[in-house]
């Protein structure tokens, strides 16, 4: 057991503040929480009550059927325990936050998952300034690096345009909250015809109107099994759990894609198999992972998901900042 004054501390339901009393994206259901964005590893079910932003609010009322949390507008600072909180965006997906801590003149900040690049699907990015930064290093590794999004949205829409022409559907894989909303934003200077997407898409898709953005025209891909014949050159958005072998029965000569960031390496390293993939990410690539650590001028950092031990080694040795990976971590049994 390891008792720090820290503000936040780790545990074995993640990150906790004694001082507060509350958990921030605990793996587990606790008492409260604060959640920084909708997908699933970060918003568990069942916690007795959480504070998040509006957004995220609209996007966990469908995800969790769970509407029992305290929504806040971007930047309004409350208190709990004494702490003083506020959410700040983080880029990642629709309503997605930095949850900003202060306490005693420090200054905490948790990235959650964010991303600097443009994304016409959610709040951009906003720096936090801090002394202590937690953060995510899905992608930290230099081979990460993004190319400008609207490339590869040119890229998709070649792609698809080269499948119609062969009379093949183009059947995209992509998240359900996030991935997919930015791919259809990024589509929609190129749409001519409704793009089919999975239901869970489409529930997504409701809440970021309700936000307003806006979104091209889609049809609901339970519609699809209805016409006859199956039509032909259409582009159709679905997450991987979508595909199911009665949808790929229905869809008639077609190819897959995925998007996402992964895609770099996969595809570097030309693996062959039934996707070919298309390489777009919600997540900061390392040159803004680097660049975000150095501009909140923070002297520590936490470092948490993904390449957290070599990652956080880089920070200490090249760029001098006290970091430690999640997992060197000592739990502290309060909370
Ligand atoms: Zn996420
Ligand atoms: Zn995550």
């Amino acid at each position: 057991m390891c008792i720090t004054s820290d503000l936040l501390v780790k545990t074995s339901k993640g990150i906790y503040c004694p001082k507060g009393d509350f958990y921030i994206d605990p793996v587990r259901a606790v008492k409260l929480a604060l959640i920084s964005h909708g997908h699933a590893d970060h918003a568990k079910s069942g916690h007795g009550h959480f504070h998040c932003t509006d957004a995220t609010g609209t996007i966990l009322d469908r995800r969790l059927n769970q509407s029992d949390c305290t929504t806040h507008a971007w930047e309004e600072s409350f208190e709990i325990g004494g702490v003083k909180i506020s959410f700040h965006p983080a880029g990642h997906v629709l309503g997605s936050a930095q949850i900003r801590l202060e306490s005693e003149g420090k200054v905490w900040v948790f990235s959650g998952d964010y991303k600097r690049q443009a994304d016409s699907s959610c709040e951009p990015f906003r720096l936090v300034p801090c002394d202590v930064f937690i953060t995510e290093a899905t992608f930290a590794l230099p081979v990460y690096q993004w190319k400008n999004p609207e490339e590869v949205f040119t890229e998709i829409h070649e792609w698809v345009t080269q499948n119609q022409k062969q009379n093949l559907n183009s059947v995209l894989l992509a998240y359900s909250l996030g991935k997919a909303q930015r791919l259809l934003t990024g589509l929609l200077p190129y749409q001519k015809e409704p793009i089919w997407v999975h239901k869970s898409i489409e529930e997504m898709n409701q809440c970021y109107s309700k936000h307003g953005v806006q979104l091209p025209l889609t049809s609901p891909i339970k519609e699809w099994k209805k016409l006859s014949p199956y039509p032909t050159g259409q582009l159709i958005i679905l997450p991987q759990a979508g595909l199911t072998d009665d949808l790929v029965d229905r869809l008639g000569p077609h190819r897959i894609a995925s998007a996402s960031g992964w895609n770099m390496v996969q595809n570097a390293k030309k693996r062959v198999g039934p996707t070919n993939g298309f390489v777009v990410s919600d997540h900061v690539d390392w040159p803004d992972l680097v660049q975000t650590i150095r501009e909140t001028g923070a002297k520590r950092v936490w470092v948490t998901h993904g390449q957290n031990r070599s990652f956080a080694r880089y920070l200490r040795e090249c760029e001098g900042v006290d970091a430690i990976a999640w997992e060197d971590l000592e739990n502290d049994a309060r909370g």
